[in-house]
């Protein structure tokens, strides 16, 4: 059995889950971010209540995976930093292996979401690439069936290549980053300049702008395809770069399903480098399918892939 244990700024959230994917057991407690001890403590108290829900032993377990926002190196099983979380080169490893006998793996919280679906939707891919849409806009690599970590694991980052030079102010201090263009909140920020239907809305999320443009409002539709074409051209750059056999798309927004991804796929077929040349193939783009348990369920199959 393994553990994965998703850490956010808010919660903390572990399972018990099988080699299957399936997730026998959860378990939630109250983020900790002021201090790292505090959330190394939160993290294994989190551990033991979802081993607990499943009726296990620490005998019982033979890898724990920990993804986390921010940037973790897991050759030396450490987190290093986070905007939200006040990690300080977190000796995350050294903390479980002096708890438990199982094999640790710290990663990214969206590189664990990536090797989720990999692992369990992937069809063995040589080369994978995995893009979550939400607050920001964040990515992982595999590359010959091994997530690619770069230096010191900061690789993947594929929300802040530059989309628009000198462009919108980024969370990150640079200028036209993609993530700036399309994220979900930057689809929430288009809807309330654009104003018009969405002046008389109480709250805009994402779900609501896509259920807009449906109703055919016009400026709800041209705030959608606006943001769909922002995330068309990111990926298509993805495409150019890396040319993954397959890349998935996830974060809630994924949910749209053909009503965001025809349009990538359409952007992507007529853009992409040597897109009309015969017998180079192009890379497959859908949707995530884990949803909500992606980063319990990627944490926990770790092991497999890095
Ligand atoms: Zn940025």
């Amino acid at each position: 059995m393994y553990i994965g244990i998703d850490v956010g700024g808010t919660a903390v959230k572990a399972g018990v889950v099988d080699g299957e994917g399936r997730v026998l057991s959860r378990a939630e407690v109250k983020s900790e971010p002021a201090s790292d001890a505090a959330m190394l403590r939160a993290m294994y108290s989190a551990m033991l209540r979802a081993m607990e829900g499943a009726g296990l032993s620490k005998d019982d377990v033979s890898a724990v995976g920990i993804g986390s926002s921010g940037i973790c190196d897991n050759a030396k099983g450490t987190i290093i930093y986070s905007g939200n979380i006040a990690y300080d080169n977190t000796a995350v490893r050294e903390f479980f292996s002096e708890r438990i006998n199982a094999r640790i793996d710290v990663e990214n919280d969206v590189n664990c979401a990536a090797i989720g679906e990999y692992a369990l939707y992937g069809g063995g891919a040589d080369s994978f690439v995995f893009v979550a849409l939400g607050t920001g806009v964040g990515g992982g690599i595999i590359i010959n069936k091994r997530l690619y970590s770069g230096l010191h694991g900061g690789a993947g980052e594929v929300g802040h290549m530059t989309l628009v030079p000198g462009g919108r102010l980024c969370g990150c201090g640079a200028r036209g980053c993609w993530e700036a263009y399309a994220s979900v909140s930057a689809l929430i920020s288009d809807a309330r300049e654009r104003g018009g239907c969405f002046s008389a809305l109480p709250a805009i999320d994402g779900k609501a702008v896509f259920d807009a443009a449906e109703r055919g409002l016009p400026e709800a539709v041209e705030v959608r395809d606006g943001w769909i074409r922002r995330v068309a051209e990111g990926v298509c750059s993805l495409v150019n770069i890396l040319r993954p056999e397959k890349l998935v798309i996830g974060g809630a927004v994924s949910r749209q399903g053909e009503t965001l991804l025809a349009p990538i796929r359409r952007y992507v077929a007529e853009n992409a480098y040597a897109n009309d040349v015969p017998g180079i193939g192009m890379t497959e783009i859908s949707a995530a399918r884990l949803m909500g348990d992606a980063g319990i369920v990627g944490a926990a199959m770790l092991h497999k892939l890095v």
